[in-house]
């Protein structure tokens, strides 16, 4: 088995640990949580007790003062003040009396349920920061999604009249399912798990090589005649594809650049990528499909400091709209080890991004001097001074749902069937989902599945955002 990694440094993609003077930090804080017994047993059979077990905590921060999430009636009429509490909850009834019928945007949806006053607060500028549009632009349809299992009732009657509770094991965690109270997380970050399932792959004879690129996957003739369901059936599929893989690590591995030949192909690079990377091409729809999916984009500023403050929290959000931080992690509550001097405290601040744009065009050195400035401005750093900064751009971090995107899965997915077998995609940005790592790590798992048994048992189209398969009669199986 090959394994083609087009970083020349680290393993895991966007779930990487990246290392700096010997502080490590996450793309975005990495928490291990998943449904599936499968994946989790996978993730304690290669890292064991380096597994640590994580009580979460994290809070919004708005205009100076902490918010537990859902909100609790006593700290946001502590925090916003009598007066303002008596508008938020003007603004939430008369909502309830004069709701916009058939909600069509995320502003109209979330204000039905919460009111005008606290949307504004506690939804819209931090919404609009990860999407980069404004609300009124983003399907309602999005917010029922992503708000899954939230009982918006008793979020909002919880948001006024449940006594504060802690969220492990509280009827508030049970409001919103997906605000997990504990979850895993390796002792030396997320890249540690991937680190050490490289080595493992390399102990069972696969070659891992970094800094090596795929840039065509070239179908060989008749390959679209036997295509059965998009995938392979092993006893027909004799090396159907070559692939072209180029890069520095090729050299540092001896390896020569150039073509491989396999029959079997399990893709996690860009859906987008993929589909503009096979030759012969693919019919002009699914070229178009490919181009006409979008991406959000994201930098993590990290900031070594001596402060005399600090928060518990593994992260925050920051709703200020004056602030373009949209997060700011505190690496050292993840893991002790992720920091070298105890002292010292490693902050991670978030910003949302398109490629190009003035932010993701913007300088380390100014990229660093404005998250110091904005950190300063929040009140959540003392006046010491910057010990060290660095920046890490990862592109393509969020596959985006617009109105169009699943039509133009439907385009590609058909297009793929027909390409030939022997190739799988998976992953996030691999299958254009909105996938946290155990369900991109689910679908390669059936995807080997599949390969193992010689034919396509598994549908990884059909696993869902929990991290279960879905079989057509509409059961999950774990
Ligand atoms: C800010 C943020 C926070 C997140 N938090 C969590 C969390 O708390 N918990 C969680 O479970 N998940 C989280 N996720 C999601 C998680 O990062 C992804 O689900 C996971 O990394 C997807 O893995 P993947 O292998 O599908 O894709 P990727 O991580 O995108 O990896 C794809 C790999 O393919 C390589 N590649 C691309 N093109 C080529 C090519 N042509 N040739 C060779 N190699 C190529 C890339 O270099 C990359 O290493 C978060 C994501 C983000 C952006």
């Amino acid at each position: 088995m090959d394994v083609w990694e087009a970083d020349p440094t680290y393993v895991g993609g966007i779930s990487r640990t990246v290392v700096h003077k010997g502080f490590r930090f996450d793309i975005g804080g990495h928490r291990f949580f998943s449904k599936s017994g499968e994946v989790e047993a996978f993730w304690t059979e290669i890292l064991g007790d380096d597994m640590l077990t994580r009580n979460r905590l994290s809070r919004i921060f708005y205009d100076g003062k902490f918010y537990n999430y859902p909100l609790e009636a006593s700290e946001v009429v502590r925090n916003l003040g009598k007066r303002e509490s008596l508008l938020s909850v003007g603004s939430y009834l008369s909502k309830k009396l004069f709701p916009v019928h058939q909600p069509a945007n995320l502003e109209e949806w979330v204000t039905n349920k919460f009111g005008a006053r606290l949307y504004a607060k506690f939804f819209k500028s931090y919404t609009e920061k990860v999407w980069g549009v404004p609300c009124r632009e983003i399907a309602a349809d999005w917010a029922a999604q992503r708000i899954k299992g939230l009982s918006l009732t008793r979020a909002a009657l919880a948001a006024f009249w449940s006594p504060p509770a802690t969220e492990a094991g509280s009827d508030r965690s049970k409001v919103i399912k997906s605000l997990i109270a504990s979850f895993r997380y390796p002792r030396l970050g997320p890249g540690m798990m991937w680190e050490a399932t490289a080595e493992h792959v390399r102990a069972l004879g696969g070659q891992v090589t970094l800094g090596a690129r795929v840039t065509q996957l070239i179908r060989e003739d008749g390959a679209a005649e036997e295509a059965t369901e998009g995938m392979a059936r092993g006893e027909k599929a004799a090396a159907c594809w070559q692939l072209e893989v180029e890069g520095p690590g090729l050299g540092a591995a001896g390896l020569a650049a150039g073509t491989r030949t396999y029959d079997q192909i399990i893709c996690s690079a860009p859906l987008s990528w993929l589909v503009r990377s096979i030759r012969p091409g693919l019919a002009a729809e699914a070229l178009a499909a490919a181009a006409a999916l979008k991406y959000r984009d994201f930098i993590t500023v990290a900031l070594m400091l001596r402060t005399s403050k600090d928060f518990p929290d593994h992260w925050i959000y920051i709703h200020d709209p004056g602030i373009r931080a949209g997060r700011i992690q505190n690496f050292a509550n993840w893991s002790p080890e992720m920091v070298p001097d105890s002292a010292i405290t490693c902050l991670g601040l978030e910003y949302f991004c398109f490629q190009g744009d003035d932010l993701w065009s913007m300088a380390d050195d100014e990229l660093i001097a404005l998250a110091a400035r904005e950190l300063e401005a929040l009140g959540l750093a003392g006046n010491e001074p910057i010990v060290d900064g660095a920046v890490v751009r990862q592109p393509k971090a969020y596959p985006v749902y617009d109105d169009t995107y699943k039509t133009h899965i439907q385009s590609i997915q058909a297009a793929l069937m027909s390409a030939g077998e022997g190739l799988q995609v998976v992953g996030r940005n691999g299958m254009h989902k909105y996938n946290n790592q155990d369900h991109s790590m689910m679908t390669a798992m059936l995807a080997v599945k599949n390969i193992l048994s010689n034919q396509p048992i598994y549908d990884t189209w059909k696993v869902n955002q929990d991290a279960e398969y879905i079989e057509t009669t509409g059961e999950a199986t774990p």
